[in-house]
């Protein structure tokens, strides 16, 4: 079926509508390449068409490109794959370029104007399509989002557009588009000129314009064209270059190549002409398709991701289960939280807590949400009293009659959410899902109240919940299919990206991140610089060192787990060298951000201004101090072991969950992919000799585990392994 139609009009206009059959957005396809290419043949070649509109069938645009494309060209090359890549993307050119000259000879004779019309989102190749058009109409949808987000899975625009962007806008102006793949709606991105027009009908519009007889050459193919805002050599293009360069290392610590890439792409094509622009961007694009990191990127960050979020895991023949109704018991901090993305969703939610003050207060952070967003032009007052108007603050249970699924958020005590367990159960219908946000109690305990324990289940919100994209879906041992489907609707209805694990101690994402910060805090209790622990975080891609994370999550929160812990592994409890640092800091009162005083020192405004001196005294810096790496492997070895052991006690049962889940729950370094990615990156052989060298030097808790002894012997990964029909 095809994915372009075309026709002309009598007044000798020809229309290319993008309309892939069966899909609610378009998406390019090898198979789209081909026909939007025969149908611009086509119109060119017709002496009936006069100029061509191309268009969308649908209410957007297109989202992109099917980057399972890139794997094609790959595995199409056989033993070249670069060669194969490179071969592929000069296509893409060939063809944008023949769209861009439009049949104009060598004095910019000639040729067919060709405008685009977006009726609404452009994404990535459905940006650089309309780029290599002579002028773009977007209809006044606000909704609608323009711009090139490559950067953010691991590649940055290739088909032209990095190179198209930056002669139109210049460096400095295409920058934000290029290096943060910042979205537009069609107002603000005419206003930076990524986009010519914002009209009512773009399609008239764009009719109109091309039978305008309007001139077609692009500045950059016209006689003496200058680069906007100066190419590298010119003084002010110099501090461009030399000022980006600083900032791309700043943000990136060097360890996403896609950054690094499209800064070279962008500096080199900037000093020779288009054309060969276009080829130093395809090497480049090549370049960074090769590299492990972008595979492992787009694997997680975009299939994965996206195959998790349509219910890949979501138990099959359970009927939708959206939720209409959500009781939240507990208004405090996550409570709020839950019932504001709750309401913005556009559920109904009864937020209950013990007293009315309470349950008032949680109820006021959606007005407060709205009121900060309504003050940066982001939201409106209408909003703000819709969404409000669905939360209902209140103490009486009474009102989650007609409720489907309750989530609980109180204190984190067992006997206490026992007790509000069954006067839930008290007041609910039968079908109804109860679900916990504990973050520390083991489910299946705390279904021991419940007189359904199949219809209980975790459903685990990180903090702040508005802004974390994770939701951690815990099974236990009694929970049912249904409560499963049911908590996965409710994740896709408030538009985060879920992972179902088993009950075990921490779940999944807590597991690995604590001991990431014991490690950090272990090292400043050796006499490793703190600044070094710090520091080789962030070098490897960690967002957050251990101790500025600690600092966040808070110092007596980390005392309290490792009391509970301890309590609970008694002679095994392995983290007294850990206890010791923050026992004592916790002792000294610094209680992390939240004190002003921490690992780090804060100003009146909360403001962290550098690690403590304090720490020094106590925790004196030994006089020869590890390599880096050495750091950087114990931070992420810590984390990675969990990993690979929670998925040999069958706590994860999917991979792709265990590296999705890594990098939006916790930020483990998104250029690896996740910490499985990683492990197969390096090779499991490696990562057992690390291991091993690691545990001879540092103890125990490197032990390699039996999984990836046994995966380095067979020569395995644990994409070929675990998931081979997934492996990028
Ligand atoms: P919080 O102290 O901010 O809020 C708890 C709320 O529950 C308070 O408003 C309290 O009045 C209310 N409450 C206590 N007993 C109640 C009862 N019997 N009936 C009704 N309401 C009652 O705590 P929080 O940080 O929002 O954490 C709540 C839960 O979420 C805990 O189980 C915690 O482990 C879990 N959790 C917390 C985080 C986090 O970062 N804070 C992250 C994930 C999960």
């Amino acid at each position: 079926m095809a994915e372009f139609t075309y026709s002309v009009d009598a007044d000798g206009v020809a229309t290319i509508t993008w309309d892939v059959p069966g899909k609610s957005m378009n998406v390019m396809s090898l198979q789209g390449f081909d026909e939007l290419e025969t149908h611009i043949d086509a119109a060119l070649a017709d002496e009936a068409v006069k100029g061509i509109v191309l268009t969308s069938g649908k209410k957007d645009f297109a989202g992109g490109m099917d980057l399972n494309i890139i794997a094609r060209m790959k595995e199409d090359a056989g033993d070249d794959p670069a060669r194969g890549l490179f071969g592929g993307i000069m296509k893409i050119h060939a063809l944008l370029r023949k769209i861009e000259r439009a049949g104009m000879d060598d004095k910019n004779k000639g040729g067919k104007p060709i405008a685009a019309a977006l009726p609404g989102t452009a994404l990535g190749i459905g940006l650089e399509i309309p780029l290599a058009c002579h002028r773009i109409f977007a209809a006044d949808n606000p909704k609608a989002r323009i711009g090139l987000p490559e950067i953010m899975v691991g590649i940055f625009p290739g088909a032209g557009g990095t190179t198209r962007l930056v002669r139109k806008l210049g460096a400095m102006g295409a920058s934000p588009f290029l290096l943060e793949g910042r979205l537009s709606a069609p107002a603000k991105a005419r206003a930076a000129g990524l986009i010519d027009e914002v009209c009512d009908d773009p399609a008239a519009a764009a009719r109109d314009w091309v039978l305008s007889g309007p001139n077609i050459v692009k500045p950059w193919d016209e006689k003496g064209y200058k680069m906007p805002g100066g190419a590298p050599y010119h003084p002010a293009g110099f501090m461009t270059f030399v000022g980006a360069s600083a900032m791309v290392n700043g943000k990136t610590k060097g360890v996403y190549p896609a950054a690094k890439a499209l800064l070279s792409a962008v500096y080199e094509g900037a000093l020779v002409p288009f054309d060969t622009a276009l080829k130093v961007e395809a090497r480049w694009f090549t370049n960074v398709l090769m590299n492990p990191s972008s595979s492992a990127m787009i694997r997680s960050l975009f299939i994965n991701k996206e195959a998790l979020e349509k219910g890949a895991v979501r138990p099959a023949d359970i009927p939708d289960l959206k939720v209409q109704k959500l009781g939240v018991i507990g208004a405090g901090m996550m409570g709020a939280g839950i019932a504001l993305v709750s309401a913005q969703a556009g559920m109904e939610v009864v937020l209950l807590d013990q007293s009315q003050d309470a349950a008032e207060k949680g109820r006021a952070y959606t007005a407060d949400y709205f009121d900060k967003g309504i003050k940066r032009g982001k939201a409106t007052p209408e909003k703000k009293q819709e969404v409000l108007s669905r939360i209902t603050a209140t103490t009486d249970y009474g009102a989650l009659s007609g409720v489907d699924l309750v989530i609980e958020a109180v204190f984190e005590d067992p006997a206490i959410k026992a007790e509000v367990t069954k006067k839930i159960e008290a007041e609910v219908g039968p079908d109804c899902i109860i679900a916990t946000n504990t973050s520390t109690l083991p489910i299946s305990g705390l279904a021991t109240a419940s007189e359904r324990p199949g219809q209980f289940i975790g459903i685990h919100f990180f903090s702040p919940v508005e802004k974390m994209l994770l939701v951690e879906i815990i099974k236990g041992k009694a929970t049912g299919d249904r409560a499963v489907a049911k908590a996965l609707d409710y994740v896709r209805q408030i538009r985060k990206t879920p992972i179902v694990v088993n009950d075990a101690r921490f779940f999944y994402a807590n597991r690995c991140i604590i001991p990431y910060i014991n490690e950090g805090i272990r090292m400043v209790g050796e006499g490793v610089a703190p600044a070094l622990v710090e520091n080789a975080a962030k070098l490897v891609g960690m967002p957050l060192g251990p101790l500025q994370l600690v600092d966040e999550t808070s110092i007596d929160l980390g005392v309290k787990i490792a009391k509970a812990t301890r309590a609970a592994m008694g002679d095994a409890y392995p983290d007294d060298a850990v206890d010791d640092v923050i026992f004592w800091l916790a002792g000294e009162g610094r209680m992390g951000r939240k004190s002003k005083a921490g690992f780090y020192t804060y100003d009146a405004a909360g403001k962290r201004t550098g690690l403590w001196e304090g720490l020094a005294a106590k925790y004196p810096p030994a006089t020869s101090q590890p390599e880096v790496s050495e750091v950087q492997h114990r931070l992420l070895f810590a984390q990675v072991l969990e990993a690979v052991r929670a998925l040999e006690d069958g706590v994860l049962m999917d991979i792709r969950e265990g590296d999705v889940g890594a990098i939006l729950g916790w930020g483990f370094a998104p250029w690896s992919g996740g910490p499985l990615s990683w492990l197969d990156m390096i090779g499991a052989a490696r990562a057992v000799d690390l291991c091993d060298a690691l545990t001879k030097r540092h103890g125990p808790r490197f032990t390699t585990p039996p999984l990836l002894r046994e995966m380095a012997e067979k020569g395995e990964t644990f994409y070929g392994r675990f998931a081979p029909d997934k492996a990028a």
